[in-house]
């Protein structure tokens, strides 16, 4: 799976519908400090359904919507749509493109939608998480994190390498295993009190 395309319209500095293409490989953005490169990376944020408004660099959410210039009114709404090649089926979606689109309105609502039709944002968190796309999940490394991952301590720096391999997931799951087999133990424990006290 990789991204295609990303259109953007009323978000940050893309007030007129802006698609940016991206081929297969390394792809590099250049252009003047405070041309927009690095409100593409939050555009993509922004979709994989980011709640913080500081991790897209604003100070609450509705920031992000296109505030206007002296030529250009402000809009009232700001909609990125991401594209994705899944002609390798990495996607639990039965299309060979997936389009998340996320739409950010003035009051703070957010509407949420995965090829055409409207999901949760729910749907959209889960349905990356199991291929380590996700907010949090190291794909995204911006210019802070660069200094924190290198002036951790092991075990922190170790605790990135492990959500970035996907590791996190499976000691998430063997956790829950943990506990049900605790759960599990524990009703037996008290099946075999009962049996004794019958016998
Ligand atoms: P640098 O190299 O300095 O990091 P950059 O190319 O990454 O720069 P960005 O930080 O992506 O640039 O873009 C910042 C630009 O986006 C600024 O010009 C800012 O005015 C504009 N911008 C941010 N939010 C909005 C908004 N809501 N409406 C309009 N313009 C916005």
């Amino acid at each position: 799976v990789f991204l295609k395309n990303i259109e953007a319209k009323g978000f940050k500095s893309f007030a007129e519908k802006t698609r940016i293409e991206f081929n297969k490989g390394l792809t590099a953005v250049v252009g003047p400090n405070g041309s927009g490169k690095s409100n593409i990376i939050d555009a993509i944020r922004f979709v994989l359904g980011e709640t913080s408004a500081r991790s897209i660099r604003g100070s609450k959410m509705e920031d992000v919507i296109f505030n206007g210039t002296v030529k250009r009114s402000a809009e009232n709404s700001a909609t990125v749509t991401l594209s994705l090649d899944n002609s390798d089926g990495v996607l639990p979606v039965n299309e060979d493109t997936v389009k998340v689109t996320r739409i950010l309105y003035r009051s703070g609502e957010s509407e949420y939608y995965l090829n055409g039709g409207r999901v949760r944002l729910k749907e959209i968190t889960e349905l990356f998480m199991d291929q380590g796309i996700g907010k949090s999940a190291y794909n995204i490394i911006s210019q802070g994190e660069v200094d924190d991952i290198l002036s951790a301590k092991p075990e922190d720096r170790r605790a990135v390498i492990e959500e970035a391999a996907g590791v996190v997931k499976y000691k998430h799951r063997k956790r829950e295993s943990e506990r049900k087999l605790e759960d599990t133990k524990q009703n037996l424990d008290r099946v075999h009190d009962i049996i004794s006290e019958l016998e």
